[in-house]
């Protein structure tokens, strides 16, 4: 029996929210024993994204919670400014713990709505034994952000040029875990309270691993399954963009 593959995806209101949504939901409808957990960074849950979901015909659960105003990105602010999906990812995390306390087999995997997906990597994602590591495209810029493996073919460093320094200088798209290793590590979480950048580093040493703990999948880490492709910011008209300001509360 092939191990459910959980899928984490926040997703935040923009004009390009349901193209984005619509072209992840056709990508995991190709996959098998997925599940797709949605965390709308909203008050409530929208119709619209529902809709997506149910169209999708993938097996999902649709949450929300609101990020903090304080901690919000607004929709002029440049895209390093704040993180983002803290809120959305630790409700998901808390929604595997409760729901699925019992499970001794699954795969969790934050899968950003914007990225790319390669039908080869929920292959990948399903062979995690306990953490899972793979090259990520076009992301910290470089064309493929990678580990670099020992003649043991273990980790030992990484080729990112960015905050070199972080124990595990990788993208929230490069890794999954072990649902047992979610269960195993009640408190791991992401948190605001971390230097820049630093979301993906911290939440895997709060799990309690090293880089040496990783295990390199994609063919030794030589294949790229995903790229961190970014939607551009659409450009609107004066009266489109009151209009967006008005639906985004930013007035
Ligand atoms: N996101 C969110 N709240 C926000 C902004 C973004 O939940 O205020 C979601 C977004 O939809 C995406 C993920 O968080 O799935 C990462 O955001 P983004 O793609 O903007 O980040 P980047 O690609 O720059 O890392
Ligand atoms: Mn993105």
């Amino acid at each position: 029996n092939a191990p459910v593959i959980y899928f984490v995806t926040p997703t935040a209101f923009r004009p390009a929210q349901k193209a984005d949504l619509t072209r992840l939901s056709y990508t995991l409808s190709h996959v098998p024993n997925l599940h797709w957990i949605v965390i709308e960074d909203s008050e409530e849950i929208s119709n619209s994204v529902e809709e997506i979901l149910h169209r999708s015909k993938v097996k999902y659960t649709h949450l929300n919670t609101l990020t903090n105003p304080q901690m919000k990105m607004k929709f002029s602010d440049p895209n390093w400014y704040l993180p983002r999906g803290v809120e959305q990812r630790n409700a998901a995390l808390e929604w595997i713990r409760r729901q699925l306390s019992g499970a001794s087999s699954g795969v969790v995997y934050f899968g950003d709505d914007d990225n790319t997906y390669d039908l080869r990597l929920f292959e990948e994602i399903r062979n995690v034994k306990t953490a899972g590591i793979w090259p990520v495209g076009i992301v910290g810029g470089l064309f493929v952000e990678t580990p670099s493996l020992d003649s043991e073919g273990k980790v030992q460093k990484f080729n990112a040029i960015w905050k070199t320094e972080r124990p595990f200088p990788i993208d929230m798209a490069a890794f999954a875990l072990h649902i047992s290793l979610i269960l195993k590590n009640p408190k791991a979480a992401f948190t605001y309270n971390v230097a820049r950048g630093y979301q993906e580093s911290h939440f895997l040493s709060s799990l309690n691993l090293l880089p040496s703990d990783l295990q390199p999948l994609a063919q030794n880490c030589t294949k790229a399954y995903v790229w961190h492709t970014r939607t551009e910011k659409s450009v609107l008209s004066k009266s489109n963009q009151q209009r967006l300001a008005e639906k985004m509360g930013e007035r």
